[in-house]
């Protein structure tokens, strides 16, 4: 039996530089370190990919609290700068690859890793995965590196090169079991993710982080893609994991005010059959399905959700009794539960009907 409850964050990061120049892509040294002993202080434990897949197959246990590290693309400040520092800690990580970024590749200028030092982490112990031949959104049909829109057989082999030809020239140039797939940019579709599926991953990685659980699906992992201008990411994943109460599938508690809801929080109201509303938009990849609205006094409501716009909207049609109203929106994004509570007055007598004093409803 494996610990069902245990949780994963996974980390991704890209370059590290001492002078960031692209903070959406770019971390110092230092500040990289600071997050790897901040893992170690947390009592967070680093894990391989393996593991992590290992686990979810329920044939190997981890610690209730870990966390994946991850790095894409193939620059050398990955081998000369991150290794080493990784090294002191002891941590095992997985490096997400496209093939014509590495060096002598399409992309594989001065700064790309090579194929020796790839090799050297896989025989380090390092797990070596796939992100397409020349990481493009994938979801287009047009090569940026011919410069062609493709027609659609063209896309189809473009897509099979990019997806499994990737895995493929990764496992014969390092003699490797390639197994996971990091969708460039996080852009992915059903298609991409049959695609890849039938080249034989079994995980699928994008760029919106969440803590991964035992039941997370495989084809859409989230990752927390760490920034040097957005600390707050790591930060958060951290207290994400930190926090969570085990057992129960992890719930996390959204601020009401950044989904617009009307009437709004601590707002009171002139009419006792309002429309409630607010906008899911800020919160992520919602799956619509999971969208539910409860309203004090009422319970579940069939409400709207309009996944264009992200807003779930509710006419009251049966009076609401109380003088206030509480409302609790709660909808999955990633694997996630999400919950948002807030709470409207409700004035009585004015809506020109004569309503009696009600008592109070009954829990
Ligand atoms: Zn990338």
């Amino acid at each position: 039996m494996v610990d069902q409850t245990a949780q994963v964050v996974i980390f991704g990061y890209h370059r590290f530089v001492s002078n960031v120049r692209h903070p959406d892509t770019e971390i110092t040294p230092a500040a990289f370190e600071a997050q790897m002993k901040e893992l170690k202080d947390r009592g967070i434990t680093v894990i391989g990919m393996q593991d992590l897949l290992a686990w979810k197959r329920s044939e190997k246990n981890i610690p209730p609290r870990c966390a994946v590290i991850t790095i894409d693309d193939g620059w050398k400040s990955q081998y000369e700068v991150a290794w080493p520092i990784l090294k002191k800690f002891g941590y095992t990580f997985t490096m997400f690859i496209y093939t014509e970024g590495v060096r002598g590749g399409h992309f594989g200028g001065g700064e790309a890793i090579t194929w020796e030092q790839l090799a050297e982490m896989r025989d380090a112990g390092m797990d070596i995965e796939a992100h397409s031949a020349t990481h493009q959104d994938l979801r287009k049909p047009y090569d940026k590196v011919t410069k062609r829109r493709l027609s659609p057989p063209e896309y189809e082999q473009w897509l099979q090169n990019e997806i499994a030809g990737c895995k493929q020239l990764l496992e014969q140039r390092l003699g490797i079991k390639v197994n996971c797939f990091a969708v460039p940019y996080g852009f992915h579709n059903e298609h991409i993710k049959e695609i890849a599926r039938n080249a034989g991953y079994e995980a699928m990685f994008t760029v919106y982080g969440q803590p991964i659980t035992y039941t997370s699906p495989l084809e859409s992992l989230g990752r927390y893609m760490i920034e040097a201008n957005k600390p707050k990411v790591f930060a958060d994943a951290v207290k994400m994991i930190g926090t969570s109460t085990g057992g129960a599938a992890a719930i996390a508690e959204v601020g009401a005010s950044s989904l617009s809801p009307q009437p709004a929080d601590g707002e009171t109201v002139r009419t006792t059959l309002p429309l409630i509303r607010a906008n899911l938009s800020a919160v992520g990849e919602i799956d619509p399905g999971s969208v539910q609205l409860r309203v004090s006094g009422l319970g579940v409501v069939p409400a709207s959700y309009d996944p264009k716009t992200g807003v779930v909207a509710y006419q009251v049609t049966q009076k609401l009794r109380d003088k206030t109203c509480t409302v609790i929106l709660s909808a999955k994004s990633g694997g996630k539960k999400v919950e948002a509570h807030w709470t409207f007055g409700v004035e009585e007598g004015t809506t020109g009907t004569s309503t009696s004093p009600m008592p109070t409803p009954k829990k």
